[in-house]
């Protein structure tokens, strides 16, 4: 978690974790002017978008992981819902305009040791068109063997992009769950129709 020194509400210092039910939580509590201090995950949005067999990536042109690839995407802002964020990232980045209410749903995640939650949508395109944003230096529509897989921003999400690749090859797109952890990764069909 992000260290607090001081409270930023009154400048007490910021030396307790708060206790619930006598456990410590993971964010801090000012003795001072008793406030909690939450440090939550942030929420990422992303937008797996299809054009035949190939997926939409861009090259990112900002810190972190300048230069390097990653599927359209970025972090959830306020008073947005979450395809709205999704469409808003990609139109962004790519210049691709898909409506929120053609995204579906497709994946969520957890990755627990970089504080994220994801939430990826999927859309299709007829055209392979982009126009890369400020933030990206270019896009590309890539098959799974043109992807630059040794210069991806995100390698710990390629098994989820290869996922993909593989629901595009089917056809077939379920609903995915992934779970990351130091040690752990778990992408997990929740889709009930069969
Ligand atoms: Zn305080």
């Amino acid at each position: 978690m992000t260290q607090l020194n001081f409270c930023p509400d009154c400048g007490g210092a910021l030396l307790q974790f708060h206790v619930v039910a006598g456990e410590p939580r993971n964010h801090r509590y000012c003795e001072s002017c008793h406030t909690r201090h939450y440090d939550h995950p942030r929420i990422v949005v992303t937008a797996f978008i299809a054009y035949q067999k190939k997926l939409l990536w861009v090259q990112r042109d900002l810190q972190p992981q300048r230069d390097l690839w990653a599927i359209p995407g970025g972090f959830l802002e306020n008073n947005e819902t979450l395809a709205e964020g999704a469409a808003r990232e990609l139109r962004e980045e790519s210049g691709v305009d898909i409506p929120a209410q053609q995204l579906q749903l497709y994946m969520t995640g957890t990755i627990t040791f970089i504080n994220q939650v994801y939430v990826a949508f999927r859309g299709s395109v007829t055209r392979p068109d982009f126009i890369p944003g400020v933030e990206s230096q270019a896009c590309g529509f890539f098959s799974r063997d043109e992807c630059p897989w040794d210069a991806v921003a995100y390698p710990q999400v390629n098994d989820s992009i290869i996922q993909a690749y593989d629901d595009l090859d089917r056809g077939r797109f379920e609903v995915w769950q992934a779970e990351m952890t130091e040690n752990r990764y778990q992408l997990q069909c929740v889709s009930t129709r069969r």
